[in-house]
């Protein structure tokens, strides 16, 4: 089966050779969509798919769209439904990745979010690692810096802000590195990765950049502050993070829908711990995956079996 065969498009399902956007699509032309990236985890031993926070990735959709003053037409609960119809057309045997889309549909010339059409497509492909998990990875800062929250809001997960991210993630691979650390505009403070959140093991402690570092309000990032709180007993600091204390931490790692959680063994060739993965991002990782494969029954409520 070669996947996705269908999208959710214009209102309903439909093959995916049919879900094609006019030419003159405002959000084509100005990067006027929000969008979210979900995933659909296949468990072997059970022999289904789960979907990983569908609701929270939905609601903070909504939240974006109230941002991008974006009408979703469909409720929570719809929106929901709806992709567990197309992810049971798709009857997946792997891990995949659902792509909710709204966007401004109408084709009116100009960059405006008032006076338009707006719509939403979902679909989904297959996806295994998006980053390395079983090996260290090595990594740089940008010379980008992140778009702050008053130029185009990072926490919006805007489809046109991601220019900031490919600027980013191209740098980062045509010298030679797997991944792009990016720092706040006036350079100051981390941000995060070009697509997905950062962590930091210092003298034992778990870091975080808070949410005014204009990052993606990350919901694995979420989960890990829970689960290593409940789970681990770690309690997660938020709080700003220079960048040279990133090369003198024991350990880092990224970590997001698609990364999941991605060790990360050296940052512009400066060594990170033994510079394999740390002790402490095994074990959440472990956890991680424990979890979104709704193999510990504290977190069932965050896997929606399909
Ligand atoms: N930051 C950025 C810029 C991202 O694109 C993503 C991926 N959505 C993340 C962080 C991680 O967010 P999440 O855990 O919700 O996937």
């Amino acid at each position: 089966m070669e996947h996705p065969m269908y999208a959710f498009f214009q209102g309903k399902i439909v093959p995916i050779s049919e879900a094609k956007v006019d030419v003159r699509t405002n959000a084509l032309q100005y990067g006027t969509a929000i969008f979210e990236g979900i995933r659909n985890y296949w468990n072997d031993k059970e022999k289904c798919n789960y979907v990983f926070r569908m609701q929270d990735h939905y609601r903070r959709l909504f939240s974006n769209a109230n941002i991008l003053m974006i009408k979703i037409k469909y409720t929570l609960e719809e929106l929901c439904d709806i992709t567990l119809e197309l992810m049971r057309k798709e009857d997946y045997r792997e891990d995949a990745y659902i792509r909710p889309f709204a966007y401004n549909s109408g084709l009116k010339i100009g960059p405006k979010l008032i006076d338009n059409e707006q719509d939403l497509f979902i679909y989904s492909i297959p996806l295994g690692e998006y980053l390395e998990t079983s090996k260290a990875i090595n990594v740089c800062i940008s010379s980008w810096a992140r778009i702050p929250d008053n130029c185009i809001p990072p926490r919006a997960k805007i489809s046109g802000s991601y220019i900031n991210s490919a600027l980013q993630k191209t740098e980062a691979l045509l010298n030679g590195y797997d991944e792009a650390i990016v720092l706040t505009s006036n350079g100051q403070h981390v941000s995060e990765g070009s697509a997905m959140n950062i962590f930091m093991v210092r003298n034992g402690a778990l870091i975080t950049p808070p949410v005014f570092d204009d990052i993606l309000e990350g919901v694995t990032r979420d989960t890990i502050l829970k689960i290593a709180k409940e789970k681990l007993g770690i309690e997660t600091t938020q709080r700003s993070i220079d960048r040279t204390e990133l090369y003198i931490a024991e350990e880092l790692f990224f970590c997001g829908t698609g990364a999941q959680i991605s060790p990360i063994g050296s940052v512009d060739k400066r060594s990170i711990g033994n510079g394999q993965m740390g002790a402490l991002t095994k074990k959440i990782q472990d956890l991680y995956f424990k979890v979104v494969k709704n193999e510990i029954s504290q977190y069932e409520s965050w896997c929606t079996r399909i």
